[in-house]
């Protein structure tokens, strides 16, 4: 059987490469190649380093300042020649990017099955999240298998009218991805020198508040007003260490930068590599992001998140107790994270539940459904 694994950004290869390992671990079955887009350039290559995966096809797509039409064009031309080279019988995507949209269509035009992971996820909005609800509504037309990480995803594709042979629950991949990290990083001999870094320049014994975002619809005003909140959380809290790890984005990180450099508690650092930023989420007292996949790591961690963001496709974990949407309101902000950090009972119940976003077995029940619908085919 021969697959042909497509992502392009830093949060589609975390969730992919576990897929990428467990399809590797059967050359017998499967032939598999690995194609990247280079949707993002650095923080991809910091991912697929960790996970010793170099891609069989390499886009190389990233360009300053491109418009999401171009890189759609470009995603869609570029991969012709490489499906059909591979003339691969499944293509895998992931999620809701630029590049999980438009290789969904390059693969359909090629005549590949399609199999979205991370499936069924939505706000039903469609400017909400811009671009991503809209990707993953049009992988999802596109798909002819969906894994879908839970129950509740699940049922957004039932009611799309897909096929119920056509879903396979599976969990998220994501905790194979952490679970494979926490392995690797506690193994014999390990060591990374971005965790020594953290460990010289931050106090273990004082409290750690962790912040990521990035996404467009924060843009603007939402990511002045998060910075507003950050600096009246540093005010108040002079023990609290504030560590955010900047995206690259440079809407993001002018702004950022501008608004937070120079203040003592908060430390502005570029993105991590993965394995760096996971040792630093568990030794974090709570996570503030906008992050989807963030959000989904946390609650293995025992960490209580707080949701910069309107909305989310990602119900189970507010469900669960261990994520709280808060928004962008600066004062909203304050009083949430003040909440959590005064209020041990609180910080207690949010921290310790069950996570609800898988056991780190996705990728194998994904293989294994392969395998069924290729059996299905051939009979
Ligand atoms: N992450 C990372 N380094 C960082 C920040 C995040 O490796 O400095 C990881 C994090 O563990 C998670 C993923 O990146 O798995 C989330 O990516 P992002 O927030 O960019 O995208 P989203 O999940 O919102 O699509």
């Amino acid at each position: 059987i021969k697959n042909l694994i497509i992502f392009g950004t830093r949060p589609e290869a975390i969730k992919m490469a576990p897929l990428v390992h467990e399809f590797r671990k059967n050359p017998d079955i499967f032939k598999t190649r690995v194609c990247v887009t280079a949707q993002h350039r650095e923080m991809l290559d910091q991912v697929l380093d960790f996970f010793d995966i170099s891609p069989d096809y390499d886009l190389d797509l990233m360009k300053p300042n491109q418009t999401l039409h171009g890189l759609t064009a470009a995603i869609i031309t570029e991969l012709e020649p490489v499906l059909s080279d591979f003339q691969p019988d499944y293509v895998y995507v992931h999620g809701d990017t630029t590049t999980t949209m438009a290789s969904s269509i390059a693969a359909f035009y090629s005549g590949a099955k399609i199999c979205h992971v991370e499936a069924g996820l939505r706000t039903f909005n469609k400017h909400a999240p811009f671009p991503e609800e809209i990707n993953r509504s049009v992988a999802g037309v596109i798909a002819d298998i969906h894994c879908a990480p839970t129950q509740t995803s699940c049922d957004n594709l039932l009611r799309e009218n897909k096929p119920a042979e056509s879903i396979v629950i599976t969990g998220n991949t994501v905790i194979d991805a952490l679970q494979f990290s926490q392995l690797k990083v506690n193994s014999e001999g390990f060591t990374d020198d971005e965790i020594e870094a953290l460990k010289e320049r931050l106090d273990l014994d004082r409290r750690i508040l962790l912040v990521t975002g990035h996404r467009r619809e924060n843009h603007g005003e939402g990511f002045i007003s998060i910075c507003k909140a950050l600096r009246g959380l540093a005010e108040k809290y002079p023990d609290l260490q504030i560590v955010y790890p900047v995206h690259l984005n440079p809407k993001v990180k002018g702004p950022v930068y501008e608004l937070l450099g120079g203040i003592e508690n908060i430390h502005l650092i570029p993105p991590l590599a993965y394995p760096a930023f996971i040792w630093l989420m568990s030794r974090s007292h709570i996570v503030l992001t906008d992050s989807g996949g963030v959000q989904e790591e946390a609650p293995s961690l025992g960490k209580p998140v707080l949701v910069m963001r309107e909305t989310t496709e990602r119900p189970e974990a507010v469900k669960a107790g261990t994520v709280l949407l808060v928004g962008t309101d600066a004062d909203l902000i304050v009083t949430e994270t003040t909440k959590l950090l005064e209020d041990d009972t609180l910080y207690e119940s949010m921290g310790h539940r069950h996570n609800p976003y898988g056991d780190g077995k996705a990728c194998e029940r994904i293989l294994g459904h392969i395998l069924k619908d290729h059996a299905d085919e051939i009979t």
